[in-house]
């Protein structure tokens, strides 16, 4: 049987920025509190338009889950690991806190968690998902941004909406094949 591969589809036009799915990750994967210390975010983009008609473009992020993973390549302990399905880790135990991951991650993905005197980052919440749940910010979300699922499935939700609408990916000069596809 096939791999499944991982991935998710943004419709970032939904985002009102309430962070919920900040919130929601931090409490599931024990994220300690502080700006510095996060598995996701929301960027906020420039205010458009005049006054009282005004827009703005809030963009969710988290781990791309690079199938060319930059972090992964430098990680000198095998901390760092590739799922074959597709999902990025990093084994606590294993981390000697070089932050060699950190530095080459070209989105910004990863932070030291000083609790844990480890490397972390977003893992599609991978304990939930291996019992059939969705990661938490999926679940959480009350606008729906985020669609998980199995890109090998041309059934999937995910496979659908990569086929049926153009999307894009952050920064592909890097040619770190990232696996979070944001929907234009
Ligand atoms: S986004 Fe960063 S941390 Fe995640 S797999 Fe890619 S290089 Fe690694
Ligand atoms: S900080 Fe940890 S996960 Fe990152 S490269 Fe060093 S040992 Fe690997």
């Amino acid at each position: 049987m096939k791999n499944k591969r991982f991935a998710i589809v943004l419709d970032t036009r939904k985002c009102i920025d309430c962070k919920a799915c900040t919130v929601a990750c931090k409490a599931e994967n024990n994220v300690p509190l502080g700006r510095d210390n996060y598995r996701n975010w929301v960027d906020q983009g420039e205010v458009r338009g005049t006054y009282p008609h005004l827009g703005q473009t809030f963009t969710p992020g988290q781990c791309m889950h690079c199938s060319n993973a930059p972090c992964d390549h430098v990680c000198p302990t095998g901390a760092t690991g590739v799922n074959a399905d597709g999902i990025v880790t990093v084994e606590e135990k294993k981390c000697i806190g070089c932050k060699y991951c950190m530095t080459a991650c070209p989105y910004n993905a990863r932070y030291y968690n000083e609790e844990i005197e480890a490397v972390d980052k977003c893992t599609f919440c991978a304990h939930r998902v291996y019992q059939g749940r969705l990661p938490a910010c999926v679940e959480t979300c009350p606008t729906k941004v985020r669609v998980f699922g199995d890109l090998n499935d041309p059934c999937s939700e995910v496979s659908l909406l990569v086929a049926k609408y153009p999307h894009r990916v952050v920064k592909p000069e890097m040619g770190t094949k990232p696996y979070l596809y944001y929907i234009i």
